[in-house]
């Protein structure tokens, strides 16, 4: 009864006698089938058709999760470049998840003007990552909470590609435990009992496979003992030895191997080619592969971001 009443699971307000606002059980469908294969989205104006992946595209990426189309289904916009995971766009539009006492909504903020369609960066508090996909939200009084919906996809037992065991959501402790991959704080912590291995949101919803521009195979999440006998970063070249970390993106095959950030980059969620709003600016997120990006006043790095 104790984790029954924690601060995630309980808001402390009794509900008996109370109507239902947010019936999660009401829930209309995220989508309305048109005909076979072709629906109507309900955060998209246009159609979309059903697809099987055929090939990797590392810029396909999905609107919702901004992570690419890896294979299976998904669904194109048939008039413009929307695209979704089948499995996104199955997404429901409310749920009850054990990280927040209230009901969430599936949301997109974005914003029309005359030549661009404006996104909202969404910070979710779940993982502490910027994104520019949909996240759920909380609106009810003054909670405001965001769960992107790569936190949202993650349910108990969850098995994470760099661990052996499955791992499990710590409730109700206010402590933030040190993650075991990227050696920070975690807002929210995943735990391993057997072995207390401890997993932040931020990790655990990397993208599990990764492409490399010099390895014809995927990079994969791994912490095996191969992996640690390597001994540099391709993309930065430091020693891997010194990071204090041992899991990785590598490929079984050639041994290579990359720092998950130097693979990924800091913010993999931010869609290239999407404009924002940034302080009083209009923004726009540059790809990884456009190489005349220019250099950054402050660090001298190719910038990813760029203010118009
Ligand atoms: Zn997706
Ligand atoms: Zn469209
Ligand atoms: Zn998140
Ligand atoms: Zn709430
Ligand atoms: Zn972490
Ligand atoms: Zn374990
Ligand atoms: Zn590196
Ligand atoms: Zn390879």
């Amino acid at each position: 009864s104790i984790c029954a009443i924690g601060k995630d699971v309980w808001d402390g307000k009794e509900l008996e006698g109370v109507p239902e606002i947010l019936d999660i059980t009401q829930d209309d469908g995220p989508f309305e089938v048109i005909s076979e294969g072709v629906i109507l989205y309900f955060l998209h104006d246009h159609h979309l058709r059903l697809e099987v992946s055929k090939f990797y595209d590392e810029n396909m990426l999905c609107q919702a999760c901004v992570l690419p189309i890896y294979e299976g289904n998904f669904y194109v916009c048939m008039e413009c470049e929307f695209i979704l995971h089948e499995t996104c766009a199955k997404a429901p539009r409310r749920i009850q998840h054990a990280l927040h006492p209230h009901p969430l909504i599936l949301e997109v903020s974005k914003r029309y003007t005359s030549n661009n369609v404006h996104h909202d960066v969404v910070h979710c508090d779940t993982c502490g990552r910027c994104s520019l996909g949909f996240a759920y939200r909380c609106r009810i009084g003054v909670c405001d909470f965001k769960l992107d919906v790569r936190c949202a996809s993650i349910s108990e037992p969850f098995y994470y590609e760099g661990h052996e065991h499955p791992m499990f959501l710590a409730l109700g402790a206010g402590i933030k435990p040190i993650c075991h991959v990227c050696k920070t704080k975690c807002l929210k912590p995943l735990n391993c009992i057997k072995c207390n291995f401890i997993l932040c949101f931020k990790c655990a919803t990397l993208p599990y496979k990764a492409r490399y521009r010099h390895d014809t195979h995927f990079l994969t999440i791994s912490c095996s003992e191969e992996v640690s006998e390597k001994e540099w970063c391709e993309v930065c070249e430091r020693n891997l030895k010194d990071t204090c970390t041992k899991v990785f993106y590598w490929c079984n095959e050639c041994y290579t191997t990359c720092h998950i950030e130097c693979l990924i980059g800091r913010d993999p969620y931010m869609m290239p080619g999407q404009y924002f709003n940034k302080w009083v600016t209009t923004a726009q997120v540059l790809r990884k592969c456009n190489t005349s990006r220019p250099l950054c006043g402050s660090c001298k790095n190719h910038i990813m971001i760029y203010m118009i």
